[in-house]
Order: C-alpha cells, then structure tokens, then sequence
C-alpha cells in the first residue's frame, strides 16, 4: 500500500472515537481504551479530546532515519481541527489557545518508562491568552515552568541525544532551582509560590536551558508539538524503556503509539484536582474503590510522589493520608460522577481498571484506563471473587492469574513469634506483600552490584524512578521514604509480586553519608540488615527469620484450586527428597511424587549413620565386604521409602535408584578421610588407593546411574528389596503404596532388561516372604540421554513407564555442563544467540523435540505408556504448558511450585484442549 493511502492517526473525543480497544497493536494501550472510553456506546465518558498517532510511525520512524510519513502533516492536521472545533480553543492562538498533552503509550503498559509532555503549546505569547481565559496568573506561569522542564528534560535533552555535560540532568537542574526558591521562602509546597516567583523561574528556566543544552527552548507550538512526538518516538529506544522490556519480556518491534489530548487542568485551584484510582483494591484485591488525588495539581504529580496524596474516600485512607479530607468529603458531587465510571467500566471491561482522572474547576475528566496490575494475592482474590459473581466465568478466572505469581501467596513472611517481639524501628504504607530480609543499599547501581556478588539486598530510596528498574529488580525488596501506594515503586512492586514499603515518613536519608535514621533513633548504615513486612508496613533492624504461610487459609486460593482441578487434565507430581517433603507436596495438592531419591538421606541432618555405611559400602573391595555394608544400610532405605509411600498413600510414588558417581560421597581432604579409615579400620594408604581408584575425569558422564547396578548388582538389589518390603509391610496394614521404580541415565535397553532380571528375583522372594501373590508396582525408566529418547521404541518394551529427566537431557543434548554455564549462558542470552536459559525454560524447538519422539516412538510400542517428566522444568508454567501438548501423563516438580503447575496445567488445558 501507498503510505498515504494508510490512515495513521485517530481521532478521538466528543462521543466517539475512530478506534477501540481492540486496536491495541496500532494505537497502544492508552490510545485503544482512550477510544473505548470515548467512544463506545456503554461508556461515552467525558474524555479530553484528542488523538492517536499509530505504531505503525513509530516502526516507520526507525525504518527511516527518523522521519515521518509525508501524509502525516496533513492527517494530524485535521484531527487538531476537529479538537479545536470541539473545544472552541486553537492551537496557537494568542487569544484562546488550546495547549495538548503528547503522551507516549505502548501496546503493554510500561509505567513511567516512556517520556510524557504536558501543555504543549504555550510560549510567551500564548501565555497571554491562557490567562485571559483562566483569569489565573499564576496557574499560567505554574504550566509553563512546567513544560519548560519536561520539554528540556524529555525532548530537548533525552529525545535529542544531548550528552548529559553535568552530573546531573537538566530536569534535576531545573528542580532544584524550584526547591531554592521553595526553601528560601519555607514553602512547604509548590502551589505556594506567588505569581511573581513563578515569573522569575520561567525567565531563569530559559535562560538555564540556553546555557545547559546549548539551544533554545522553542516557542513555536508546531515545533513543540512535532518536537514532543519525536521525543516519544525516541524514548522507545531510551535506556531504561530497553531494560524494562527485557525485564517484562515485551519485544522492541511492537513500537509504541502516541496520543495528543487537548490539555485539562487539576491545578487551576481548589475545585481542581487529579488523581489515579483502582476499580478494587490493588494491594489485597478487595472488592472497593481505592485511590489518591491532589487538590490544585497536575498529572505526574500524584505519581511521581511530590505531596503525600489524599484518599479519595474513607476506605482509601492510610496511616499517611488519614489527616486529609476524601474527595467524597471535599467533592460529592464529582465523587459520585468519579464512582459511577469507575464500576461502570468493570463492567465494560470484566477486569479491575486503573483510573487516572482530573477534575477541572469542577468539571470530571477521564484521562486514562487500563487493566490494573496487581500482585498475586489481589489477582487471586479479585478473579475468584469476579467468578463468584458472575462478572467472569471459571476458565476466565484461572486465565486471570500469573501461575509465577502464586508464589506470592505462597512465599515466607516474617516469623510472626518473632516480628511480635521486635520493635518496629519505621512504619509505611505497605505497598508489596510477603516478608523480606537484606542489606541496605541506596542506589540501584548498590544493587545490581550487591546482588551480583550473591548479597541479598533492601533498596532504600526517597522514591524510585525509572531509572532504578535493574536495581528494584534485583533487590530482595523496595523500601522508600515519599510516595504513596500509586508512587512508582508501589506500582513496579506490585507488577513484580515484590515485598515494598512506600511512604515511610519515619525514615531520613542521608544519601551522601549512606545511612539512614528513623524516628524512633534508630541509625543504619549502608549493608546493614532490615527486615520488612510488606504487609503490614513494618520496618524491623536485623535479619528476621522467615518462615512459611498456611495457604489452607487463603479461601480465595482454595477456590481457585477447585476450578483448577475441574479443568486441568495432566497431573501434578512433586519431586521429594523426603518424607517431610512429601507431606509439603500432599498439603499443596501434589497427586504422587514423580522423583524420590534416596540419595538425599547421605546429606545433612541425621545423615552420619547412613553416609557412614555407604562411604563404607563404597571403599569395599569385595562384593561380600560390599554385601554386608548395604545390609547395613537397608535398614534405613527401607524406612525412608516407607515413610514416604505411607504420607502419599493411595498415589503413586517413584523412586529413583541411587544416581550419582560414587565418588561425590568420599571425603577428600586428608583429615576426613584419616578419620574414615580409622572408623572403618583400613590402613590410610589403602584407603587412599581405593578412593584415588574412583577418581573420575568427567563423573557427569561417569559411573553413575544405572552403570553402577550394573557394575555392582548388589546395590540394586538392596534397593529394590527395600522398595518391595517396605510396599509389602504397608499393605499388611492396610494401605494402599503404590511405587514405580526408576532406573536412571540409560541409554539402552538391555540395561533396563539387565536390571529387571534383579527386579523379579527380589519380587518372587519378598512375596514368598509375606505370603503375598501380588504386590502393586511399576517398572519404568528415565529418559536423560538422547540416545535414549532416540530409541523409545525399544526402551518401551522393558519399561511400564518413561520420566523425562529435562535437567541432564538438556545438559547432554546441548552438550552444555550444568554446573559451568555460568561462564558463557549470560553472554549467549545477551546476545540472543538462546532466548532463554534452557535449563529453565525447557528448549521446545531442541530438546523438546526429543520428548516429542520419544513420548510418540514409546507409546507406538505401548499405547499407553505412562509418559512425566521430572526435572526443574516441571514447575515452570511454560514448560508446563509444553508437557501437556506433548501428552504426558504428568508433570513432577518441586512441592513449593505445584500450585504453580496446577493453574498451568489448567491454563494449558482450556489453551489446548486435548482432542480425542
Ligand atoms: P504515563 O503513561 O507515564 O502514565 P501519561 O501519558 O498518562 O503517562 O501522562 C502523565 C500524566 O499526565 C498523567 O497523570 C496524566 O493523567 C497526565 N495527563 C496526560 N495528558 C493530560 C491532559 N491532556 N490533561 C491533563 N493531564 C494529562
Ligand atoms: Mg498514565
Ligand atoms: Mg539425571
């Protein structure tokens, strides 16, 4: 198509709109529910009028050397005449001109990330007309200081690649000449400086932006105008918009849109105002209005945390805002106009809406609606609840949460026994839920350096800004001392599921000192540790101990869980070390262990006996020496595996037999290993002979495994006969065990067959033992080596069942060491050369493909084969989704993450419905 026969901008305002909300690709977020707001029938809200520059520019400015479309002139020209015709101002005029916001807005929200610039249009000139029609003096220089600096800072300097020359930006230049002023006078606020003090700032902002950026402040509306979407444009490719994509995920193509409004004013005196609100409560996703405003303000103002905002009714209040009048109090009027839209466009929209509005000489504007976000335990709370009355359906309610994002309700708090007894050195608004314990920093460069060297760390700011993204991502919390729960921090924390405090009024920083003190006379310095309830709001000295929630309490929780069990079809496993795991697995709703190793018995509490016998095991020479050490250690075998089937009892369990090389279990240092030839009475020499014997120089593709029942038959054989008592002494009281026995790292069938012959011959004799005729089992194999999943076909015919074991399968089919990726994975996911780390995201196209086959090649020689997987992948909701296409039985993970496999399984179950 001809680019001038394309139509790049629409129009929004006065009861109807070009676009809808449908349209976000083209016209972004805001641009497409500007639109709806102003234009669909259920709505028709009082909109600014205004519009929007597609994204489609945005990809034609960077294909072009940063130019623009010839037809756009004429297209944005029609619309701004439509505005004028709307709103009875003009664009330049001296006597009544029309002054209009360029706002950036991408398909996917990225608060704050993107440059904004207000009352474009107004210079020397045009001023003289602002006041004749306000008859407000001072509200006119108080818009014009502020294009001044948002122009310099967003288009003048940023959008025009001006090297920052000073330490600091122009922005902060510029602001800190208002806060001069301000701190001469004892000005608590902005809104206090007189007519004539705003007149001076104006002057001295000009000539500040001379001297700084080297260039003149424009006075030219065209220029401003033209000048202020360029910069927008610019800004998709500003540094901190980069981070933040990465971070969230959003690709660079999208391009962001950008919409031009007719300006509206919250800052034209006390009947004036503007604020951002939520349709529910953001924070804990109670159905209630919650929100903030400022009287007499503009904007950015409530968000950027300059006053503490007011609550714009009773259930808004907090321990900061309980001083100050509601709007419902101050406005009722406009209140009730506010409140009417607000559930009006829940229900429009199904989904809690985040609100930005201003109210102009008492005149109600609405400038922006979006989804809100939300943490997890609002998301949680909020679709359950839509679901219970009506305003979704079940399948829409588990789409509505973020499987990541149960790990929110799930996560440590504080240990309350010991929160109770600790003083509370600060208190906040808390903006980010769950508990949290770090270090100190106060720059988000402290941060991302801390936390590179492995230190948990607490960001402690006045506010954040864009710019601290990286450094609020790699923080353990966000604690900051202005803001309130709509600042920047609280609305990036809560996005993040992270613990945050804003708002902490108590806390005073000294950036240059790098400490803090609180009210009460605390003094912490830099890597100091705090500890935080994000809850509630608390501040506490010291590292608190964290400990686990009692999800059973959760209702909204419990009722998601039900919906998710009505549609999911894989099952859910847990990978459990131990018997206590298991009861964590069963508690959060696990339908049987997918991996039980028995090896973990050899490591940490309680582990000196067994790892005694098996050291001893080990250094035997004989298979009798052998024999009589894993006599020995059956004992404790057996009582681990029976524990373990008893807590799952009625589901099945798999266990592993013993996997890594033996190696990994001999001390090495001369000490320890002078001290296990004496418990064991060999001479050192000897014993040093036998260890150095097992030396290997790739134990990953070593001994291990399967190689070492094959090597050593007897220690099959022990395990085995442990599995089959243990499962025997259990139906003999009347349970139900049911195990699977797991033969790790094959990669041939006759090692599968070479093993079984074991199985039978402990089964035969155990039964006799018991004088049983049957005993349940299963016989099954993991699938780790490629060459494994290349012969499904074979394997399946000794095998009732495969587990995919995506951890080594990945190491083995990219040939990458799990345990050296450090040293060129970070590199590779930079560069793009792997989109993810593979090791957490399985690798569908790769490795998938061999789960694919060998699930497909398996189940031709036994249809129904069971098929899971049990590597870290089981938990990752991705990867989730993946097994459930690929048609495995089951998914097996760690217990924490098995709510979070649920709702994928059934997220993947109404994505990909299972044909039959
Ligand atoms: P962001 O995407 O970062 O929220 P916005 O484009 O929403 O940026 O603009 C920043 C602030 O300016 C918001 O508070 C918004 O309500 C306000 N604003 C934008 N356009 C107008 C307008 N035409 N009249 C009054 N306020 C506006
Ligand atoms: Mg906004
Ligand atoms: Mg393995």
């Amino acid at each position: 198509m001809e680019t001038s026969d394309i139509k790049y901008v629409y129009f929004f305002g006065g009861g109807k709109a070009d676009g809808n909300e449908s349209m976000k690709n083209l016209l972004g977020g805001k641009g497409a529910n500007l639109a709806e707001m102003a234009g669909h029938p259920n709505l028709k809200l009082p909109v600014p009028p205004g519009f929007t520059v597609t994204t489609e520019v945005c990809t034609y400015f960077y294909a072009n050397g940063k130019k623009y479309p010839d037809i756009l002139k004429k297209q944005i020209g029609d619309a701004l005449s439509e505005m004028e015709t709307l709103t009875g101002k003009k664009f330049g005029d001296l006597q009544n001109p029309l002054l209009v916001s360029v706002r950036s807005g991408a398909r996917k929200s990225m608060p704050g990330m993107m440059e904004t610039v207000l009352n474009v249009g107004l210079n020397d000139q045009t001023i003289k007309g602002v006041i004749a029609q306000s008859g407000d003096e001072r509200f006119a220089y108080d818009a014009y200081r502020r294009l001044i600096m948002m122009y310099a800072d967003v288009v003048m300097e940023k959008g025009g690649g001006l090297e920052v020359k000073h330490s600091k930006g122009i922005r902060k230049i510029l602001d800190e000449k208002l806060e001069a002023i301000k701190h001469a006078h004892g000005y608590a606020s902005d809104t206090d400086l007189t007519v004539e003090e705003l007149k001076a700032l104006v002057a001295d902002y000009k000539k500040t932006v001379k001297k700084v950026l080297g260039i003149e402040f424009p006075e030219d509306p065209e220029e401003q105008l033209w000048g202020g979407m360029g910069a927008v444009f610019s800004s998709w490719m500003g540094k901190r918009a980069i981070e933040y994509r990465r971070i969230e995920r959003i690709p660079e193509e999208w391009g962001t849109a950008v919409n031009v409004q007719a300006m509206v004013f919250g800052n034209l005196g006390n009947d004036s105002c503007t604020g951002v609100a939520f349709t529910r409560n953001p924070g804990t996703g109670e159905n209630k209005f919650y929100g903030e405003f400022l009287v007499n303000a503009q904007g950015e103002d409530v968000v950027a945390g300059i006053r503490t905002p007011a609550p714009v009714n009773e259930y808004s209040k907090n321990a900061q805002s309980q001083q100050f009048e509601s709007l419902e109090k101050l406005m009722p009027v406009q209140y009730k106009e506010l409140f009417e839209y607000q559930s009006r466009l829940e229900s429009h929209y199904h989904d809690m809406q985040d609100i930005e509005f201003t109210i102009e000489r008492g005149k109600l504007y609405m400038l922006q609606c979006r989804v809100g976000k939300r943490n997890g335990v609002a998301a949680v709370r909020m679709a359950t609840e839509m679901n219970k009355s009506g305003l979704i359906d079940g399948k829409e309610a588990i789409m509505r949460v973020n499987p990541n994002q149960l790990i929110e309700l799930l996560l440590p708090m504080l240990d309350p026994t010991i929160e109770k007894i600790s003083t509370i050195i600060a208190k906040g608004l808390p903006a980010g839920p769950g508990g949290a314990k770090g270090r100190v920093v106060f720059s988000s460069e402290d941060a991302v350096e801390w936390a590179s060297k492995g230190e948990k760390v607490i960001l402690v700011r006045e506010e954040t800004s864009p710019e601290d993204v990286d450094g609020m991502h790699k923080a353990q919390a966000i604690l900051t001392t202005k803001g309130g729960m709509t600042s920047h921090a609280a609305l990036v924390a809560r996005g993040w599921g992270k613990c945050c405090i804003v708002g902490c009024g108590d806390l005073e920083i000294n950036t240059e000192a790098k400490t803090f003190k609180t009210k009460n006379g605390t003094h912490i310095k830099e890597g100091d540790w705090i500890s935080l309830n994000g809850t509630k709001g608390n501040v506490y000295e010291g590292s608190m101990p964290l400990v686990d929630i009692d999800i059973d309490k959760n209702e909204a929780y419990r009722d998601l869980m039900l919906l998710v069990d009505k549609y999911k079809t894989i099952g859910v496993r847990a990978n459990a070390e131990t018997p206590n795991d298991a009861i964590h697995a069963y508690k959060f709703g696990a339908e049987g262990i997918g991996l039980f190793r028995t090896e973990h018995m050899f490591y940490g509490e309680g582990s000196e006996q067994p790892l005694f016998l098996l050291r001893k095991m080990i250094v035997s020479t004989t298979e009798a020496e052998r024999r009589e050490a894993l006599d020995e250690l059956f004992v404790f075998v057996k009582k681990d595996v029976k524990e373990t089937l008893e807590v799952m009892d009625g589901h099945p369990v798999t266990i592993r037999l013993l996997d890594p090389p033996l190696h990994e279990f001999v001390p090495h240092d001369r000490e320890k290993l002078s001290q296990l030839g004496k418990e064991l009475g060999i001479r050192m020499s000897v014993l040093h002979r036998r260890v150095l014997a097992l030396h290997e120089n790739n134990p990953m593709l070593g001994h291990r495994g399967v190689r070492l029942g094959v090597s050593f038959p007897e220690i099959t054989e022990m395990q085995i006969k442990a599995i089959f008592e243990a499962t025997a002494e259990l139906l003999e009281e009347g349970k139900k065990p049911f195990p699977e026995i797991m033969i790790p790292v094959t990669c041939t069938v006759n090692e599968l067959t070479n093993q079984k012959e074991i199985v039978d011959r402990v089964y035969e004799e155990v039964c006799q033992k018991h004088h049983m005729s049957k005993i349940p089992y299963l016989y099954g194999t993991m699938i780790e080596i490629p060459r494994a999943a290349l012969m499904a076909e074979t394997m399946a015919t000794a095998a009732d069942f495969f587990s995919f074991g995506t951890n080594d399968l990945t190491q083995m089919g990219f040939g990458f060491s799990r345990d050296d990726i450090g040293g060129f994975l970070p590199k590779y996911l930079d560069l793009k050369i792997l989109p993810d780390d593979p090791f957490v995201t399985i690798d569908q196209e790769g490795i998938g493909e061999l789960i694919k086959f060998g699930t497909e090649r398996g189940r031709k020689t036994k249809p129904n084969l069971k098929v899971g997987i049990c590597g870290e992948h089981g938990g990752d909701p991705e990867s989730v989704k993946f097994c459930h296409r690929v048609g495995m039985n089951y998914v097996s993970c760690s217990p924490f993450r098995v709510p979070i496999a649920r709702l994928a399984a059934a997220q993947a179950a109404l994505e990909f419905p299972r044909g039959n």
